[in-house]
């Protein structure tokens, strides 16, 4: 997606050879023009798949996540890093190790909110080694659910999580793909440059 190539160089920033902070427009401050694009993005590469929910993980997921959810006119689920007190009813539950923060979170969303009858379409900001999309894949399992897919806004298509994705059967769709951060510098994959 070349609007979100451009913002990357633009805005994104490269802490290291292995973490962009894109705290401009994505992961703190948000762009909602530019997240209704990346929704609109999403629902119509999987318009056909009769998705019935959208699904990702508090809190930089929601952003992408609402917009694909509107555009597909189904409810958007988050699910919860930390168990709020309201939360009495029963469960799905996976850890997750955050790639970011170093530690492992138990991930839960609500059991009413899923069903065997649900088609689900994960939405996430990164994909990086792929533990967060796999969390939240196990969750969708749980309840029966088929996941339709996962959709990227950035991978960083040189760490396993893609790969790691696809061996679990479910496709892939990343908006923006980076080959490397090394040297300072953001490089995309070829066919993702703007
Ligand atoms: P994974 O579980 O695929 O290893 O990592 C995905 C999660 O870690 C995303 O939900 C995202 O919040 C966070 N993450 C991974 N890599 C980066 C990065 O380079 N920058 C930022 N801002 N977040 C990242």
């Amino acid at each position: 997606m070349k609007e979100l190539v451009e913002r990357i160089q633009n805005d994104g920033r490269v802490l290291n050879e292995d973490v962009l902070k894109v705290d401009q427009f994505l992961t703190h401050q948000v762009d909602p023009d530019l997240m209704e694009k990346i929704g609109t993005e999403f629902a119509t590469f999987f318009g056909n798949e009769g998705v019935t929910k959208v699904v990702t993980l508090e809190s930089s997921g929601i952003s992408p996540a609402i917009f694909t959810a509107k555009e597909l006119s189904v409810p958007m689920i988050y699910a919860r890093k930390s168990k709020s007190l309201t939360m009495n009813e029963e469960l799905l539950t996976s850890s997750v190790y955050s790639f970011t923060k170093q530690q492992t979170n138990q991930i839960s969303i609500s059991k009413k909110f899923l069903s065997p009858n649900d088609r689900v379409l994960i939405i996430d900001d990164f994909l990086a080694n792929g533990q967060a999309a796999k969390g939240l894949i196990e969750l969708c399992q749980q309840a029966g659910a088929t996941v339709v897919g996962v959709g990227i806004v950035i991978e960083k298509a040189f760490q396993p999580g893609h790969q790691l994705i696809v061996d679990m059967g479910v496709p892939v769709y990343s908006l923006a793909r980076i080959k490397s951060l090394s040297m300072n510098q953001v490089s995309f994959l070829e066919e993702d440059q703007a």
